[in-house]
């Protein structure tokens, strides 16, 4: 008989019962708004800002209400206006040049390896096009950070960091969002916390933090925030910076707090689970795993791997043949955006350039989501379909 696999690629695990708790008891007292608390009571949305800059070891942080408003809050923090360039690497996913759009800048594409990360020779060309590079560690793939950081301080560019997929990762044992200006991290629900919506933004700068929480929507309220720069630095920007509303509300935060508590402890089942498929699909012919950095403390939350050299009808049908088996797979070179995949061709209104690198690094790039709600049995079984249908094209003459 065929083997199926009939588990669910998008079922994410419940809300842990502490974080129900916390959320009920939120509910129960009505103060939802951050800036609602009762005297001598911090908020939820402060102390958890205040556990995770602990969590980084970031001196600042502040929630907002999702990923995509913690980049655009950290764009205009740290001066991007309307017009200007912003270098972004071109593997990515649609909100991070969709917050360079959203505050009238314009993405700059730079170029990616077969290994998903940007390429450092074509950052250190187009480097001097822009002031800042919005870098995003897509699918948690971690460039080289100290060699990044010599470029990116060569080409005098301001570096903010897109954590979404590397919150709770680290490079060198340094955690991941601590080499930028600032980082940018989301509590989406397919991300590494899941309160629905929610983002977090990081950073030790003192002016460029005051203006984010300004710009946040802090109503004048901002001495309430808890991992926030000292007062003076709000003095001087207080009238000129606008509010923009992104703010996270009490009921989110306290249903991330205990889930922050428990972030260490997930990494590690993620991790498992991605040494599993890795050595499931190991040495297959015709498929190319991406090699992980030493240096690099990586969250496997999802699983990529290359179909080099293959025929785009082959890469459909691959993804054809498993989703038959119960195997969701998400191909990169298809013409059309499916769902959350889409690639820097689709995303018409940034004027994409032609960027060979990137195409051949795509057009045979494969992924999956790898859910803490999968056991290893799980993943051994999707491991051993991938590998027998991989066989079977590449026996044929996929590539
Ligand atoms: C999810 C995601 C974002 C944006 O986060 P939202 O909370 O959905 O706005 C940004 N960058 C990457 C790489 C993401 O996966």
């Amino acid at each position: 008989m065929v083997e199926r696999f009939t588990g669910s690629f998008t079922q994410q695990e419940p809300i842990p019962e502490a974080a129900i708790e916390a959320a009920l008891a939120v509910m129960r007292h009505g103060r939802l708004h951050r800036y609602n608390t009762a005297p001598g009571e911090a908020g939820e949305v402060a102390l958890l800002e205040e556990e995770f800059a602990a969590f980084t070891g970031a001196h600042y942080c502040l929630a907002l209400a999702s990923g995509g408003v913690a980049i655009t809050t950290g764009l205009r923090a740290v001066g991007v206006r309307p017009g200007d360039p912003v270098l972004t690497n071109a593997f990515t996913l649609a909100p991070v040049p969709g917050a360079i759009a959203a505050v009238g800048a314009r993405p700059v594409f730079v170029e990616v390896t077969g290994d998903l990360v940007i390429d450092l020779e074509d950052l250190a060309e187009k480097g001097a096009q822009a002031k800042v590079l919005l870098l995003s560690h897509m699918r948690g793939h971690m460039v080289d950070m100290d060699r990044l950081m010599e470029v990116a301080e060569a080409a005098g560019l301001t570096v903010i960091e897109d954590c979404a997929h590397t919150m709770g990762g680290s490079w060198g044992g340094v955690p991941s969002g601590r080499h930028g200006a600032m980082a940018c991290y989301s509590t989406q629900t397919y991300k590494h916390m899941n309160s629905g919506e929610g983002g977090l933004l990081t950073s030790d700068d003192d002016e460029a933090m005051a203006r984010a929480i300004l710009l946040s929507g802090s109503y004048m309220l901002y001495e309430r925030h808890r991992a926030r720069p000292p007062a003076e630095a709000f003095r001087r920007l207080r009238a000129e910076v606008p509010n923009i509303s992104g703010r996270m509300d009490n009921l989110r935060a306290a249903i991330l707090r205990p889930q922050l508590a428990a972030l260490p402890a997930q990494v590690a089942r993620w991790n498992r689970l991605y040494g599993e498929m890795e050595a499931g699909l190991a040495s297959t012919p015709g498929l190319r795993l991406i090699p992980r950095a030493e240096a690099e403390g990586y969250v496997g939350s999802s699983f990529q791997f290359q179909l080099d050299g293959w025929r785009g009808e082959a890469c459909a049908d691959l993804v054809a043949r498993c989703a038959a088996r119960g195997v969701e797979l998400k191909w990169f070179g298809a013409e059309e955006a499916v769902g959350f995949t889409s690639r820097y061709v689709h995303w018409g209104y940034a004027a994409p350039p032609q960027l060979p690198k990137t195409d051949a690094a795509l057009s045979g790039l494969v992924d999956l989501r790898l859910p803490l709600t999968f056991s290893r049995e799980d993943v051994a079984t999707i491991a051993r379909i991938i590998r027998a249908e991989v066989g079977a094209l590449y026996q044929q003459g996929a590539a």
